[in-house]
């Protein structure tokens, strides 16, 4: 045992030594004996190449590409992947790498990534090429832009009217938020709107048939498919949409969530009244004492169609609860408090002076005195 571990030690040394004696060396990016040239080719929303052109008679034993993907979140995270490459090495070659937005999921258009390449050769020199960006565009349309108030709507189909109109929802929307919860967008926003559903489809990998909007909160993304045939849908689903961005900019933390009755309630609320059919949902259940309990509501809600929209109808009516009881001010109080990673219960406790279950309770007093009697 003890043999063993003299001789790991040795080893271990002799590793060190042999590090300490042949450090690697960082050139630039090209010297005489190799140059390099980066390129990329982006195929949206599939997947985007990223190529490098090696000219050299060095023998190279590494060649890296490394990414960081621009999006609000807490940590910068540089991916890195290791690039394979012919033996022996041909003195000019191009080696890529595809990401396949299939193996990692859609990215909103206009996402920017910078990335650079790392090249070792077998005498340890390191090339690093500079740190170049491309933009992630869906470029299979001609957009136009309006920008207003961090928002910037990007359209192709339809005229100035249609964008002005869309615009116009989108600022209603915040102002409705702003005045009723307090909540603002602390930073710009992109809406991508496409001529229909089918057309917003083609724009996502992995699409349910069903996907009408999407929203990218840590993207800061909106993509949503509407037309002047259906602008009563599509005001209703913009606001939606873009409270999701409103709530993330306003809440996201690294330790914790909301309760989704709270993410999805505030977005229902920012569509405006309630529909008709949501409320059948919630009175049916109110009446038949069948509602779902506002605990359960802090987890993803069902997929099964009845229990979905009731899941939705409750989360607005526990949002309308707490702002026509207690206020905007509360509301904004709860969502700063859930910023700095506060649990459920305890941000309840510190700004309504109750836990879910008393909210729970609260709440369906309040609902069964409307509905029940
Ligand atoms: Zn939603």
């Amino acid at each position: 045992m003890k043999m063993i571990r003299k001789t790991a030690l040795i080893l271990l040394s002799l590793v060190l030594i042999a590090l300490s004696f042949n450090p690697v060396q960082v050139q630039s990016k090209s010297d005489n004996a190799a140059s390099f040239n980066d390129s990329v080719n982006v195929s949206f929303p599939g997947s985007i190449t990223f190529n490098l052109d090696i000219d050299t008679e060095r023998q190279i034993k590494d060649i890296r590409l490394h990414y960081i993907v621009e999006r609000e979140s807490f940590t910068d995270v540089t991916q890195e992947i290791t690039v394979g490459f012919p033996m022996p090495i041909q003195p000019e070659m191009t080696v890529g790498w595809k990401w396949d937005m299939r193996t990692t999921g859609s990215l909103p258009s206009g996402t920017i990534i910078q990335y650079w390449w790392t090249v070792i050769d077998i005498e340890n020199n390191l090339y690093r090429t500079e740190t170049a960006s491309v933009s992630f565009d869906d470029s299979g349309y001609n957009w136009k832009n309006i920008t207003q108030n961090n928002i910037t709507l990007y359209w192709y189909s339809g005229d100035d009217g249609f964008a002005t109109d869309l615009m116009q929802t989108c600022q209603d929307t915040l102002l409705r938020l702003g005045e009723d919860t307090g909540a603002y967008l602390e930073s710009p926003v992109r809406i991508y709107i496409y001529s229909s559903s089918y057309a917003l489809r083609e724009a996502i990998v992995f699409a349910k048939e069903w996907t009408g909007g999407v929203a990218y909160p840590s993207y800061g993304a909106i993509a949503i498919g509407i037309s002047r045939s259906n602008m009563e849908w599509g005001r209703r689903a913009l606001s939606h949409e873009l409270a999701h961005l409103v709530t993330y900019q306003m809440t996201s933390n690294p330790y914790n969530s909301i309760p989704v009755w709270l993410n999805e309630g505030i977005s229902m609320y920012a569509e405006g009244e309630l529909e008709a059919d949501y409320e059948n949902y919630l009175k049916a259940a109110a009446v038949g004492g069948y509602l779902i309990s506002v605990q359960s509501l802090c987890s993803p809600f069902s997929a099964y169609s009845d229990k979905s929209y009731l899941s939705y109808a409750e989360s607005y009516s526990i949002v309308d609860f707490l702002i026509e009881k207690y206020g905007q001010q509360k509301i904004h109080q709860l969502l700063t408090v859930f910023k700095a990673g506060s649990t459920y219960d305890n941000a309840l406790l510190e700004v309504y002076g109750y836990d879910l279950a008393g909210l729970n309770k609260q709440w369906q007093d309040y609902i069964s005195a409307i509905y029940v009697s």
